[in-house]
């Protein structure tokens, strides 16, 4: 069944299924304009998650092949796994931040081999033992996401007004989930006038009852030591200063005090810094971090490829206590342990 949603003032939303994943569905968010309806993000690419998308569109009183545009977050699979099907079937425009579209940009040029050993290799130097890294030597020839991920049309630039015919979209770049991860301000009274400004279109950066994985900006072909936990907190920040009247992020469901959830998610993200620190206490390799760090289930029931997730997870951390100077590396430990200072 498809479920849409009418928020009102133009705004429509359609639940697009994310196939075997426990998040469900994206909500995929269909702003009307002048020239036909723009998409915040497409969905997951699923014969099914497709059906849905075309019959949502439907159901809100349009068709896929009258799409003006598209707008996505971020290049994340459920979120940009659609916009070239859509684009095909409308000739629509396709807009990314730069940083995200430069990531699809790598990793359609990148051998499956080479994303398996930068990989490993990371692994290792984060302490990761010979049996969880040898796998990812063997790797070769497997397939890769995102491979056919649509290249954008359009760089969506921060601070300025998207092309929507009609309405004030604006892109405020929120990186930390990625890099370039942007939230959509509909800079337009809320219809049923909340306070607030206007409403925001949040992607993965802010949501209700979920925090998003921050882990690093994994890129074989970048060497920057980049702080994305800084980056989101920054971030986070910035959204809690437009104060939104609603937000409309694309899981769960739409919520309003964003400035009260923002300051929830500062605190929750200091409060496992500070847990963190307790168990830096003794010198601790990232996946030894990542092994006692608390999860949604104990260590030994992670399965193979969330404990990658995990670790990137406990990496992202130890940057921002290094960069805040409260914890640093241990001189001529191999591989690398921290310690808090
Ligand atoms: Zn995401
Ligand atoms: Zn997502």
């Amino acid at each position: 069944m498809t479920k849409t949603f009418d928020h009102g003032g133009g705004v429509r939303s359609v639940a697009v299924p994310i196939p075997d994943n426990p998040l469900g569905h994206t909500l995929v968010h269909v702003v009307e304009t002048d020239r036909g309806p723009v998409l915040v993000d497409t969905g997951w690419d699923d014969p099914a998650s497709w059906d849905t998308l075309v019959a949502g569109l439907v159901a809100c009183g349009t068709a896929v092949s009258e799409v003006y545009g598209v707008v996505v977050t971020h290049h994340h699979p459920d979120h940009h796994g659609l916009s070239a099907r859509v684009r095909e079937a409308s000739g629509a425009w396709v807009a990314l931040h730069a940083a995200d579209a430069a990531i699809v940009r790598r990793a359609r040029g990148t051998r499956p081999e080479r994303w398996f050993t930068y990989m490993a290799a990371k692994l290792a130097a984060a302490g990761a033992p010979e049996e969880h890294v040898a796998p990812l030597r063997t790797a070769r020839g497997r397939r890769l996401p995102g491979l056919a991920a649509a290249l954008p049309d359009r760089e969506i630039v921060p601070g300025e007004l998207l092309d929507l015919p009609g309405r004030r979209l604006r892109a405020i770049w929120t990186p930390g989930h990625t890099p370039g991860h942007v939230c959509l301000h509909l800079e337009e009274e809320h219809p049923a006038r909340l306070p607030g400004h206007g409403r925001l279109f949040s992607g993965d950066h802010l949501l209700p009852r979920i925090t998003p994985h921050i882990g690093l900006y994994e890129d074989p072909d970048d060497a920057t030591v980049a702080d994305p936990l800084g980056d989101y907190l920054d971030s986070l920040e910035r959204i809690g200063r437009l104060a939104p009247a609603e937000v409309l992020p694309a899981h769960q469901h739409t919520f309003t005090d964003a400035s009260g959830r923002v300051r929830e998610l500062l605190a929750h993200h200091e409060e496992r810094l500070a847990g963190l620190l307790t168990l830096l206490a003794e010198p601790l390799t990232p996946w030894q971090l990542a092994e006692r760090m608390e999860w949604n289930r104990p260590w030994a029931d992670i399965p193979y490829g969330s404990r990658n997730i995990a670790v990137s997870e406990a990496e992202s951390h130890l940057r921002r206590l290094v960069k805040q100077g409260r914890a640093e590396p241990v001189t001529g430990s191999e591989p690398v342990t921290y310690v808090a200072v």
